[in-house]
């Protein structure tokens, strides 16, 4: 009995892998990276891009290593940095980067590893990891998802406040900044929500730093793709450029998706290397979905979509700011009937020009069905969704219409503190109304002359696609010729290669259309007449 009893207590007692026994549910959780033990294989040459985050953070790495360097000048040594930023943009991989490059001991947590069903744990996990963090001191503790227990604290302890979670985060807060000192011990945290932080956890002297990581600019692609095609192996005319340019809003986990479903996609062909063909591919999987191989189309629901497709191929083929055109398909895939795909311009800066020819662009299909059928049909919804809330946007938001110039109602705080969800009165509901219609209906004209001065073109373009099923930009330009303007993504990289060193000379097909054209009058002398 007596052995039987020192056996199970053993058992409850076992701390094996943190969460072993009952006794040891307080104990954290954190992963230990230390410069013996550590298989931690990742560096900064790893992480692309992100320039001044990468800066941040080896700044943090060289305080560590070499303190006095800093503090002879009277300086502190920062107590946290907050890596923001949308989801896949590489926070936890620049952690990562940083566990392999200091030279000290590095914990690892989830924010969600706090968290267990009874009661106090959360917070004497937060004890425990400093704990042993003091004791490894200098070191570096960094916490994932830092949301999960970092959330505000809710005002009304009736009104869904967490009480098990918000100990946690009390606990945080003392430990990072409280009676106790804590030198030597710097706080990494990673999350996608910022916003919804708890004010005092990102108060100087816990966090001193929020670092931004955005998503890669064409640029920081490029050193991106070079960094996931290392492994892959690539044909040797691959245009690295190319595919950067066909892969804007791509987060770095993205990029990595494509490089492996490009792979992927080559083997299943038998191929000795991955080609570009296999890359776009994978990008128009990974954007439009599956393709459909069963095509349940009647002749004339082939006809609608490619005068659909047509009309927005057409009209942003006339307008100057619409994104340039990559392809026009009616191939169905994922949810789609048919597609125009575009390459987005990637603004830093978005005028009211460039929104009321996107507005125009969009509308073209819909312009097309009435124009050419008569009566509108139900393919058009995403596009009517996403122009009403553009013209809203307009309107509501950047202070862009002749009526209510110069306000905005956005509230970038997120927060209904005051408890207003629409702090404007019903006149001004009506105005704004009003005007969004009038901008839509505006833009639905100018696409609809824009097709009757180009219906040739149109009809010729909408036969090729019922005949072809894609069309790319070269077909275009063979119906109407050059476009007389030059992208956004062309000036970057002709710059690029002003700065740079080229990364391969072979041209794209359908890209030609982005590449600084010759002055063409007939177009330019239609388009013009059509934006007046
Ligand atoms: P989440 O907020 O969803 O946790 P995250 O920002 O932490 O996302 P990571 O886990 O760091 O994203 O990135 C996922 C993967 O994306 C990485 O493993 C890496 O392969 C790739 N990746 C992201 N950014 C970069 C980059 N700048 N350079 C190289 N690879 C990157």
């Amino acid at each position: 009995m007596v052995a039987f009893f020192i056996f199970l207590s053993r058992r409850m007692n076992s701390s094996g892998g943190g969460a072993g026994g009952i006794f040891s549910v307080g104990k954290s959780k954190a992963q230990l990276f230390d410069k013996t033990t550590s298989d931690m294989k990742v560096t900064f040459k790893d992480v692309a891009g992100l320039d001044g985050a990468k800066q941040e953070v080896e700044e943090i790495v060289s305080f560590l290593r070499n303190p006095s360097r800093y503090t002879e000048l009277g300086g502190k040594i920062p107590k946290g940095a907050l890596l923001v930023g949308p989801p896949g943009t590489g926070k936890t991989l620049l952690a990562k980067a940083v566990a392999g490059e200091a030279d000290v001991p590095f914990f690892s947590m989830s924010g969600s590893d706090f968290v267990e069903m009874f009661v106090g744990v959360g917070a004497s996990r937060v004890r425990d990891l400093f704990r042993q963090a003091k004791e490894k001191a200098p070191c570096i503790i960094f916490i994932d998802e830092i949301d999960a227990v970092g959330r505000a604290r809710g005002r009304n302890p009736n009104m869904g406040a967490n009480d098990e979670r918000e100990n946690t985060l009390n606990q945080l807060l003392t430990e990072m900044d409280g009676f106790g000192s804590n030198s030597g011990v710097i706080i990494l945290g990673a999350t996608n929500r910022a916003d919804i932080l708890d004010k005092a956890l990102l108060r100087a002297g816990r966090f001193d730093r929020q670092i931004h990581v955005e998503l890669p600019d064409l640029h920081e692609r490029i050193d991106i793709f070079k960094v996931h095609l290392r492994p892959i192996k690539i044909d040797e005319h691959l245009d690295i450029d190319f595919l950067a340019r066909q892969t804007p809003g791509f987060s770095g986990a993205d990029i990595a998706n494509v490089c492996n479903e490009a792979a992927l996609i080559a083997a299943r062909k038998g191929k000795k290397a991955v080609e570009k063909q296999d890359f776009i591919d994978a990008v128009d999987r990974i954007v439009g979905g599956l393709e459909r191989k069963t095509k349940l189309t009647t002749i004339s629901e082939k006809k609608s979509i490619a005068y659909h497709e047509a009309g927005h191929a057409t009209v942003s083929w006339m307008l100057q700011f619409a994104n340039p055109l990559v392809k026009v398909t009616i191939v169905p895939r994922g949810e789609a009937l048919g597609a125009a795909w575009y390459l987005p311009e990637e603004r830093k800066l978005t005028t009211q020009e460039h929104m009321l020819d996107q507005i125009c662009a969009t509308l073209g299909g819909r312009a097309a069905e009435e124009l050419f059928f008569g009566s509108p049909s139900t393919g058009a919804l995403n596009d009517l969704e996403q122009v009403t809330k553009q013209a809203y946007a307009m309107v509501a938001y950047y202070g862009m219409s002749d009526k209510l110039p110069n306000v905005s109602y956005y509230d970038s705080s997120g927060s209904y503190e005051f408890g207003f969800s629409k702090p404007y009165s019903d006149t001004t509901a009506d105005l704004i109304d009003a005007e969004s219609k009038r901008i839509i209906s505006e833009q639905f004209e100018r696409a609809k002359k824009i097709l009757t001065a180009n219906t040739q073109g149109h009809h010729q373009l909408a036969l090729q696609l019922i005949e072809r099923e894609v069309i790319y930009t070269e077909d275009m330009e063979h119906i109407f010729g050059k476009r007389p303007w030059t992208s956004r993504a062309d000036e970057l990289m002709s710059e690029l290669e002003v700065t740079d060193q080229p990364v391969a000379d072979v041209k794209t097909t359908n890209t030609d259309e982005t590449k600084p054209a010759e002055e063409n009058p007939s177009i330019d002398q239609t388009t013009n007449n059509e934006i007046a």
